[in-house]
């Protein structure tokens, strides 16, 4: 499980203090989403756990994944109120067809929470490289355009799904397009965090 701490609610780096939920850089820039929620820390145990599930299709790995993502779900919303819909991040169908399913998906089909999904919402219109090894700058040249907005969100409360968080270059991208399509608020939901870059 995540260790114990205070997390920083726009990228879930430990924070020291509990007077403001945000980390000084968060604070500086803002993510264009509204709260970051994760369940686990990328080290050896959890990374086999994804790329079990990820690349081997180990489904069982996916269950335990989401349910601890579960667990810090209901902590985080315990006062507050769930996202009306849950968006799976969607993937280009190249990738989709070399993979075999969505993870972010199969993800928020494992979820026990009080959200709709909506997997057809948002669209990967353009096959982008991986972003593995890229600067923050490439990521987001490599991101422009990628991502469209199928759905009717104005004003809407809408999370956002993936498996893991790593520049949170993708999710930012698409955070802006939802933003731009009138959705009022975007939690971002990862059961794994990496150290952004
Ligand atoms: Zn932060």
């Amino acid at each position: 499980m995540q260790p114990a701490g205070l997390r920083c609610w726009g990228c879930g780096r430990k924070v020291e203090h509990a007077e403001n939920p945000f980390c000084g850089q968060c604070i500086k820039a803002p993510p264009a989403y509204d709260r970051v929620i994760t369940a686990l820390d990328y080290a050896v145990e959890s990374a086999y756990l994804l790329h079990g599930f990820k690349f081997h299709q180990q489904f069982a790995s996916g269950r335990v994944l989401a349910e601890l993502l579960e667990i810090a779900l209901c902590k985080a919303y315990q006062d507050r109120a769930w996202p009306e819909i849950l968006l799976p991040v969607p993937l280009h169908y190249k990738r989709l067809y070399s993979r075999g399913f969505n993870q972010a998906l199969a993800m928020a089909r494992n979820l026990n929470v009080p959200c709709s999904i909506d997997y057809k919402a948002l669209k990967r219109v353009r096959y982008t490289p991986r972003q593995v090894g890229l600067s923050g700058m490439r990521r987001k040249r490599n991101l422009r355009g990628a991502f469209t907005v199928n759905a009717a969100l104005t004003g809407k409360h809408v999370a956002l799904i993936d498996d893991v968080i790593t520049s949170g270059s993708t999710l930012q991208a698409i955070c802006v397009e939802l933003k731009k399509a009138g959705v009022q608020r975007v939690d971002v939901w990862c059961a794994i965090r990496t150290q952004f870059n």
